[in-house]
């Protein structure tokens, strides 16, 4: 059996109700004639950039580090929130022995090792596609740069990247141009992680199920497709495995609920910008560890949020909360304290279920209720056993060892996902 290509899609937000016959044709046939894993789960934060650089190392945020979308930065005695949706932010800060960002080696650094070419290209902010590669092993693209610089160059001269006003459908498709183009040199990639920003960003602006999110739904299908079509006429010898996934799913924001205002008249925050309790997404990042236990009491006590988990340095026994490593996120960098928030079954307006209390967008997601930790995983190829159904118990941090155990890296510990042994051995 020859080593196989492998091609990971990821296609961001993507629920598993998503994935149906008329909006995606193409995937849901790989559903049924391929290999259906049913049990994936996300990490907590069930958020982009975290799950960016949980895919990258096979680890959980408080091994790799980005435990949030955001970071807190303090300078001259400010504080601050920055996203790491800026790759220039995050290519500054302090390397680790790893030689990146990240406290673990990516399994593009194990390819490189390993004299396996890597290319990872992702449509949606510089920051995610920064996280998927960031020691920039063979190529790391995204639509508006690329590392390393000689990429960037040889891409703006051949492909092209899209403009800011481009649509994200031709954001991908410039994606599945860059991963066309690689093959059709001489050595062509051995890996590819393609991620794609929908029907994530749909989602977020037009809400889970609205017509134009389907819309982008269906136009990535539609693209998948002609790549894979394209890929096995134009190497109709060479082995691949194709394995399509989501970082995480997403819930309705009902917006009955601004944290921050409940802080401020619960006495606990004193005004919206004041810098004692800075709030982003699931974190809250405290001037004083001495709030630690009147807010973390607080919150687990508010019915809009499910869990609380208090960072480990400043856990107390007496505290009814978690400690945030029980949630595999205990960092240095995570905020004293992170909540994952109560979600009940009610719809969208478009008829999908799940929602939670807060304010928000039209799309939510980084909490750890079913709706946003369960994601579809789907694996098909040349050597693939067809079709079946099966159930795991494994999460984003086992993607990066069952690639690797395909290419006969570290086959030792192939980790929970089977996907080495779905393999024809005949
Ligand atoms: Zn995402």
């Amino acid at each position: 059996m020859a080593t196989p290509c492998v091609i990971l899609f990821v296609l961001d937000g993507l629920r598993r109700d998503a994935v149906t016959p008329s909006t995606t044709p193409f995937l849901q046939s790989r559903c049924e004639q391929g290999v259906s894993f049913e049990g994936l789960r996300s990490v907590f934060p069930s958020s982009t950039r975290v799950c960016a650089a949980t895919v990258a190392t096979g680890s959980h945020p408080g091994e790799h580090g980005i435990t949030e979308n955001e970071m807190l930065v303090e300078h001259r005695g400010q504080r601050d929130i920055v996203s790491c949706a800026d790759a220039s932010y995050l290519s500054r800060l302090p390397r680790h022995a790893t030689g990146t960002i990240l406290e673990k080696p990516t399994f593009g650094q194990r390819l490189a090792a390993e004299k396996k070419r890597f290319l990872s290209a992702c449509s949606g902010s510089s920051g995610t596609t920064y996280l998927t590669n960031p020691a920039g092993m063979g190529a790391c693209v995204n639509w508006e740069t690329a590392w390393p610089e000689e990429v960037r160059a040889e891409i703006a001269n051949s492909v092209g990247f899209p403009t800011h006003g481009s649509s994200t459908d031709a954001k991908n498709g410039f994606i599945l141009d860059v991963a066309t183009q690689a093959f059709e040199q001489t050595q062509a990639p051995d890996v590819c992680l393609l991620w794609f920003t929908e029907p994530d960003e749909a989602q977020h602006t037009y809400g889970i199920g609205s017509p134009s999110a389907v819309d982008q739904l269906r136009l990535l299908d539609q693209r998948i497709e002609a790549f894979h079509a394209w890929l096995l006429v134009r190497f109709p010898r060479r082995s691949f495995v194709f394995v399509a996934f989501s970082d995480h799913g997403c819930v309705t924001p009902l917006g009955e609920v601004d944290p921050i205002s409940e802080l401020i008249a619960a006495g606990l925050k004193s005004s919206t910008d004041s810098q004692d309790v800075l709030f982003v997404s699931n974190s809250f990042f405290l001037a004083d560890d001495a709030l630690v236990s009147p807010l973390s009491r607080f919150l687990a006590n508010a019915d809009w949020v499910d869990r609380v988990f208090v960072r480990d340095d400043v856990w107390r026994d007496e505290l009814p909360v978690s400690r945030l490593s029980d949630a595999r996120c205990n960092h240095p960098r995570a905020a004293q304290i992170m909540v994952s928030y109560s979600t009940c079954s009610d719809p969208s307006d478009y008829g999908v279920p799940g929602a939670c209390r807060i304010t928000g967008n039209r799309s939510s997601h980084g909490s750890m209720s079913d709706y946003e930790m369960n994601v579809p995983l789907f694996a098909w190829g040349t050597d693939i056993r067809t079709p079946a159904r099966k159930h795991v118990s494994a999460d984003l941090t086992d993607i990066a060892p069952a690639v690797l155990a395909l290419l006969g890296i570290g086959a030792d510990s192939p980790g929970r996902l089977p996907l080495r042994s779905l393999l024809r051995t005949d």
